[in-house]
């Protein structure tokens, strides 16, 4: 790896200006303060701080790197593309990339999705689908369809828009007052339903649904869900068959599947896209994460022709989109997600995830059977261990004592980088991590959970 020399005080330096001038996402400064961690460089699957520490990317650079730092290919796509230009605006102008790209993200989606609408985040690409999705039945003259159903503890990003469509207590309370209302109907989680039976909770959650269009369909534009793994709530998964349930439902009451596939697309979990696992053809989809490798902001919303041609008109009508974003269609961004692609298919990429998928659950089996671990979930390669006070009875921690928290502190220690996600343990390594490092990863991640445990009997 390719380091960056600091002397000791050089480092120092970094520490006084950063705790001086930054303010971080989703950190409380003052723990940070307590553990303060400053990247360096970075390669394949690990990461080294100023002090030349390394690090294990067990969160992908919370979810978005696929093909370890430094791939050589998208390296070499984005200083190629900077002979030609970086930047140029998408308004009233396309740029070569960004058509190259559209085209090839239609060949990989669900079939029902022609329409490629770029912008620069998970959250902005949310924020498109709920305005398009909005307008598409303003545009048709069906003026009462104006409302949104999430499902609880979803998360589509953190802009007001995109809260309004999500449920997480601790991230969405706050703003309540500000958020737009939406129907919330019960996330069939299994571990988390009174009878820990998924097929309970899934008939549950689904006749919620069907009550809900009976009574409001008339009223309602769209459905936001994430495909088949919540992230942010908790890597909570979805019982198979619901999805597919939901988008009969959808069909039968003419409201729209809005998927959010920014987590799950792009093979992290053993499909291209995770509404494959079910068949499931939206009628918008929101891709970001994955989509350069975990490079640059690019993000897109794709949708089908239907809802484009509601749009598709004489200027004087009214209907045009007026939303955009100023980096929209970036062309460097563009350029490293075509380089993704190209490695996605040299690589193949989706089975290879596939194939980890499978050997990562079996080495989870000495995860799950720590006595402080309530549940690990997995798709691919999304997995949250869930730790628990009591295993029996599944009762929680108290929550001031922070040990999911404390478990990853004690992973940074010994050369791990993760998050949890209040008492879930996220372990998401980049698709390309080989299978000793997959290894590596889980045993560094047992001996810190067992160490944190023992502090808590
Ligand atoms: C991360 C995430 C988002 C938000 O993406 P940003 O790029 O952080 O704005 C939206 N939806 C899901 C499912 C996500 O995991």
């Amino acid at each position: 790896m390719q380091t960056v020399q600091l002397d000791e005080l050089q480092a120092e330096q970094l520490y006084e200006l950063g705790n001086k001038h930054m303010w971080l996402p989703f950190t409380q400064m003052k723990d940070y303060e307590e553990n303060p961690l400053i990247i360096a460089s970075g390669e394949g699957v690990r990461v080294k701080d100023i002090h030349e520490k390394e690090y294990l990317d067990a969160y992908s650079s919370l979810w978005l790197n696929v093909h370890g730092h430094r791939k050589e290919e998208i390296n070499e796509a984005i200083k190629n593309q900077l002979d030609s230009i970086a930047h140029s605006t998408l308004l009233g102008a396309m740029n070569i990339p960004s058509i190259k790209l559209a085209a090839r993200l239609i060949e990989i989606a669900p079939k029902s999705l022609s329409r490629v609408f770029y912008s620069d985040s998970g959250a902005t690409s949310v924020e498109i689908a709920i305005k398009m999705a909005y307008q598409y039945w303003q545009n048709e003259g069906n003026k009462k369809k104006t409302k949104f159903v999430a499902l609880s503890n979803g998360y589509h990003g953190d802009t007001v828009g995109a809260m309004s469509v999500g449920a997480i207590d601790l991230y969405h309370r706050m703003y309540s007052k500000l958020m737009f209302a939406s129907y919330t109907i019960p996330f069939p989680s299994a571990y988390h339903h009174p009878t820990g039976n998924g097929d309970i909770a899934k008939e549950e959650s689904l006749q919620a649904v069907r009550e809900l269009f009976e009574e409001k369909s008339d009223e309602i534009a769209g459905v936001f869900v994430e495909s088949m793994v919540q992230g942010a709530g908790g890597m909570n998964l979805m019982p198979p068959g619901y999805l597919k349930g939901l988008e009969k439902l959808c069909r039968e009451f003419d409201v729209f599947l809005i998927v959010d596939e920014v987590a799950t697309g792009f093979g992290r979990t053993g499909k291209m896209f995770a509404v494959e696992h079910e068949g499931v053809q939206p009628d918008i989809m929101t891709i970001a994460k994955g989509i350069t490798g975990g490079y640059l902001p690019i993000a897109a919303t794709l949708t089908s022709e239907r809802i484009y041609n509601a749009f598709y008109a004489d200027y004087s009508e009214m209907k045009t989109f007026f939303h955009g974003h100023s980096y929209t269609g970036n062309q460097l961004g563009c350029a490293a997600a075509l380089a993704n692609l190209d490695i996605f298919e040299r690589e193949n990429l989706v089975d290879e995830a596939s194939q980890k998928s499978s050997y990562i659950s079996e080495k989870l089996e000495q995860i799950i059977a720590l006595p402080h671990v309530g549940d690990v979930r997995q798709l691919g390669l999304i997995c949250g261990i869930e730790l628990v006070e009591e295993k029996a009875t599944k009762k929680a921690f108290p929550a001031e004592k922070r040990v999911a928290y404390q478990a990853t502190i004690r992973m940074r220690e010994k050369g791990l980088l993760t998050r949890p996600l209040g008492d879930v343990i996220v372990f998401m390594p980049p698709l390309a991590a080989s299978y000793s490092e997959l290894d590596e990863m889980l045993s560094i991640i047992k001996d810190a959970i067992e160490e944190i445990s023992s502090l808590h009997p």
